[in-house]
């Protein structure tokens, strides 16, 4: 992201812009020495580890293996509240592991919506028609319907409570129309059930602001998730590989550890933005040759919004009539501004749509050298490259194992080998901060010094900025860190 807010026009970001590296840059550094805030050591760290989350996974469970040992998340706000939200949740059906990260922008409605409702969707696509017939039978009985999905929540993590059951009921609407098709058979594949299930979700977001709804409160919340937006990431990791779809600028990078013991980095998504040129290109391609210039400026759709491929947003995908009678169906019955929704109609608007949210699917299949998947909002990806971000968890790794108790097989190492081995516990001998590699990652994004060091005085002026400034100088962060289970990729090759 190259400018403090990702849609254009808003109070601040017209003033405010980062250099071509994506860094804030000199401006930063001369703006925190003239601010006069400063935390402790022991407040710095209380910020960083609000929203940490660990979460470990039996090897086997009693109904399989997993190829995830481990998960590590946290969370940092710039906005207020935060935009970004993330979910994990095993999915029963594929007894593999589903992550997202989903970065929200115009408010955190719509984040919210797809962060409790897309690995639902996925979930779902990917069952097999007799288990879908099951999940009918229970609704229509009123049995309590079979597990979907294991959620690991935070305590932190909200959700749209007024609208519960109007996301089962179209959950619900959802396979019944899969049950009727044809082909579902067995269910879809990972790739299939994941590029379906970001459109068809994004389909009902749109849906529900334009139908009547049961309650004034569903209503609103329906408008706000509509024509606010979102990107989303989301990794399926199973035992048979990952499974990555990706719809704008959140990003995938997974963390592989080279013979020689160094990490390098594979990323798994490609940012949709206007620094992927063959995304500019299919942007392009569907308007007419007349709006070359006009459909991406300044780096932004319509010279507005930052990512190229989002949930919601309805103001880039709805023709104007459309956006209209809905607002002004909505008029009599609440107060429209009281819904701080982005109203106003990009420059530029002719040929709508000019926004989707078909994802980029990938696949990589595991091996033995892959060790762990990082998955961050742009919030992190600004401040931290992917070799850096795979370097920082690896050597994070390391330090953990190096201070760990000596494990039996390191009982019986010879004299040379246990010096050695001594020899790099010494070297690891400063104790590592945070047991969270994701608030690891978080505080060397935001504190990392000019020479590459970590800089306390610097992590301390960024956590310091008052609520007003801080969307000016870091954009909200979220980190999950997966740690896969190596050892099953080894039996498998
Ligand atoms: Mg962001």
């Amino acid at each position: 992201m190259r400018s403090g807010n990702r849609l254009h026009g808003v109070e601040w970001s017209h003033n405010v812009a980062k250099s071509a590296s994506g860094s804030w840059g000199g401006r930063y550094l001369s703006t925190c020495q003239n601010l006069d805030y400063q935390l402790s050591g022991i407040q710095i760290n209380s910020i960083l580890r609000a929203n940490e989350q660990v979460v470990l996974i039996p090897e086997f469970d009693g109904r399989g293996l997993s190829a995830v040992r481990k998960f590590e998340s946290n969370q940092l706000a710039a906005n207020k509240p935060n935009e970004d939200r993330r979910s994990a949740a095993s999915c029963l059906q594929t007894k593999g592991m589903l992550f997202g990260v989903f970065d929200g922008h115009g408010g955190c409605a719509c984040a919210q919506a797809v962060s409790e409702r897309l690995l639902y969707y996925i979930a779902v696509a990917i069952m097999p028609q007799r288990i879908l017939e099951e999940l009918e039978r229970c609704m229509e009985q009123g049995r309590p319907v079979p597990p979907i999905l294991q959620w690991y929540k935070h305590h932190g993590d909200v959700n749209f409570r007024e609208s519960a059951a109007l996301y089962v009921d179209h959950l619900r609407v959802f396979w019944q129309e899969l049950l009727d098709s044809e082909d579902h058979g067995d269910g879809m594949s990972q790739r299939d059930a994941l590029d379906y299930a970001f459109r068809r979700l994004d389909t009902d977001i749109s849906l529900e602001a334009q139908v009547p709804l049961y309650t004034d409160l569903m209503k609103t919340t329906a408008i706000q998730v509509a024509f606010s937006g979102s990107t989303a990431c989301v990794a399926h990791v199973g035992v048979d590989g990952i499974h990555v779809a990706n719809a704008g600028d959140c990003r995938a990078v997974l963390g592989v550890q080279e013979q020689d013991s160094s990490w390098s980095a594979l990323p798994l998504s490609r940012d949709q933005n206007s620094e992927n040129p063959a995304e500019l290109e299919r942007v392009r391609a569907q308007h007419p040759s007349s709006e070359r210039d006009t459909v991406i400026q300044d780096d932004r759709l319509l010279g507005v919004l930052m990512p190229l491929r989002a949930f919601g947003d309805v103001r880039f995908k709805w023709s104007q009539e459309l956006q209209q009678s809905v607002l002004d169906s909505l008029e009599s019955r609440v107060d429209l501004e009281s819904l701080n929704l982005y109203r106003y109609t990009p420059p530029n608007f002719l040929t709508p749509p000019y926004l989707d949210v078909a994802p980029d699917v990938t696949y990589h299949k595991l091996r033995p050298q892959d060790r762990f998947l990082i998955l961050g909002s742009d919030g992190l990806w600004d401040e931290l490259g992917n070799e850096k971000a795979v370097q920082l968890v690896g050597e994070h790794m390391s330090g953990f194992r190096l201070q760990a108790p000596l494990s039996p097989s390191e009982r019986q190492l010879s004299l040379g080998e246990m010096q050695e081995l001594l020899r790099k516990r010494k070297e690891r001998a400063a104790p590592a901060l945070d047991s969270n590699a994701a608030t690891h990652l978080i505080r060397h994004a935001l504190g990392t010094g000019d020479y590459g060091d970590l800089c306390q005085e610097r992590l301390g002026s960024m956590l310091a900025l008052p609520e007003d400034l801080a969307r000016m100088y870091r954009d909200d962060i979220t980190a999950t860190v997966v740690y896969l289970n190596s050892d099953l990729a080894k039996h498998h090759n």
